[in-house]
């Protein structure tokens, strides 16, 4: 498989240590708030790449952490713990914040077919792991005591600035633009490892260490992390592209200083959701998140589907209408799935079936090209074979995509036979059409087009209906 390495900027075939074994890290969400559908985004993803490792017969073993604290409110060392600006808002102490929005993260992931890693580790609990490696690294020179806190010290490095996708130039100017002047930093980019001072002094979790009473960094809190879990060496380390710098860059300069070798061989960065007024943010306060798509009439799968269409590495704008489109597709897709009817005496035509799966696996072998996934989908679909083998197929690429296909289509046709109008798939297909062409006739002021699609619907006894959640249809 061939996936872009942020690290060496190219798309490599993906050869993980232990032939047949994929230890992979992912960050995970900074609990003081709901999860925005940006962060899905990254997740969604990611749980992508994790089922087709398996899909291909691989072991994964992933590992998630849960940052409960130390992430402050710049990605620098500065600003308050957002863990504690979380817990003000609400009235509540930091450790109530932070299992109320675990819960919510993981109800969440659940609703987009994310499947839950084998370890989820919260920060909180690796406090000693932590102030192992901060000492470890004060032994070998590449940390300092200053002004109460612990830094790395950034100039001990051949090389900090890995990921090539920036320019040093660019990064420095972001640490210092970032972070107000810290007078103790030897270094710009020198970051802290563990905190006993800062203006802060209601920080609420502290804990007794060599250093001082006090609190760990952010990034020290993922190399402990996989450290503790998958040990030396990561074959893959996953987030959204936001972390490369400075938590991804900060937390290669701690694991490799202190294990001596290098580290994690494949870095692989998401691209973020936008919205037209730019990126989506969890401290700006309004965000979107899945019950707010659930209130709005989406089914969460709907937004995994507008997810997969799109590539990882590409920015992913969102707007209702973006979702609506998906939204319509994807009902489209299921009804074509329902109206399959499988025979008893059929067997599974296997060239068919290979062909179809090689044109998934090509797809997502290419960098996870989900978006031509989802085309191989629908090739399947068109394939001059019978309806068992789609549905094999089907089934099969299900594994991966995680789409509830086959669940809504039985659904759909359960609720066909309840209230005993089956409609005809292909005319279904048709009534969804034509409210497509009329919404955009709509959106392009043409009002004229707009009444002739409901005209010409009405004369075939179909009345249609619009809603708040969009257009609705009754057929008489
Ligand atoms: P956080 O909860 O802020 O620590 O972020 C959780 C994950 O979401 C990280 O991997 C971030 O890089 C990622 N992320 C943050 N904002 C976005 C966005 N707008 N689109 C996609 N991923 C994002
Ligand atoms: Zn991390």
């Amino acid at each position: 498989m061939l996936l872009y390495n942020s690290l060496t900027r190219e798309k490599e075939e993906f050869r993980p240590r232990i032939e047949g074994r994929v230890s992979m890290y992912t960050c995970g969400p900074t609990v003081y708030h709901f999860a925005h559908i940006g962060n899905l985004r990254t997740y969604t993803m990611e749980d992508v790449l994790d089922k087709y490792f398996r899909y291909l017969g691989y072991e994964v073993t992933r590992v998630m952490n849960i940052t409960d604290v130390g992430h402050l409110s710049s990605d620098g060392d500065t600003g308050e713990d957002k863990m504690l600006k979380g817990a003000k808002r609400e009235h509540k102490t930091v450790m109530q914040i932070a299992e109320y929005y675990t819960d919510a993260f993981f109800r969440d992931a659940d609703k987009l077919n994310i499947k839950r890693p084998e370890v989820i580790e919260p920060a909180t609990n690796c406090i000693p792991e932590f102030i192992d490696m901060v000492k470890a690294l004060l032994d070998k020179g590449f940390a300092y005591e200053a002004g109460g806190n612990v830094y790395f010290d950034t100039s001990k490095l051949d090389k900090y600035y890995v990921f090539g996708d920036f320019s040093e130039e660019d990064l420095a100017v972001g640490v210092r633009d970032s972070v107000e002047e810290d007078g103790n930093k030897r270094n710009k980019a020198d970051f802290v490892l563990w905190f006993t001072k800062s203006k802060f002094d209601d920080q609420e979790l502290k804990w007794e260490s060599p250093f001082g009473v006090g609190y760990p960094g952010w990034h020290i809190e993922c190399s402990c992390i996989a450290r503790k879990h998958l040990g030396e060496y990561l074959d893959i380390h996953c987030g959204g592209i936001d972390n490369a710098f400075p938590h991804h860059t900060n937390e290669i300069a701690q694991s490799e200083s202190t294990f001596g070798h290098e580290w994690c061989r494949h870095w692989m960065h998401v691209h973020h959701l936008n919205t037209n007024s730019g990126k989506m943010s969890k401290s700006k306060g309004e965000f979107l998140t899945v019950p707010l798509l659930e209130e709005r009439g989406y089914d969460p799968l709907v937004y995994r589907f507008f997810c997969l269409q799109s590539h990882y590495r590409k920015n992913l704008v969102f707007s209702w209408e973006n979702l609506d489109n998906a939204k319509n597709a994807y009902e489209k897709l299921v009804a074509k799935i329902a109206a399959l009817s499988p025979k008893q005496s059929e067997s599974i035509d296997t060239a068919a079936f290979e062909a179809g799966r090689r044109r998934f696996t090509d797809a997502l072998d290419n960098d996870l090209n989900t978006s031509l996934a989802v085309t191989a989908l629908y090739d399947v679909l068109k394939l001059d074979t019978n309806d068992t083998t789609k549905l094999a197929l089907i089934n099969d690429f299900e594994r991966v995509l995680s789409l509830g296909l086959l669940e809504a289509a039985a659904k759909l046709r359960e609720a066909d036979g309840e209230d005993g109008s089956s409609i005809d798939p292909e005319l279904e297909s048709y009534i969804l059409d034509m409210i497509e062409r009329r919404r955009e006739a709509k959106r392009a002021r043409d009002f004229a087009l707009a009444d002739s699609i409901r005209d010409e619907l009405a004369a075939k006894g179909i009345t249609l209906k619009d809603t708040r959640e969009g257009t609705t249809y009754t057929v008489s």
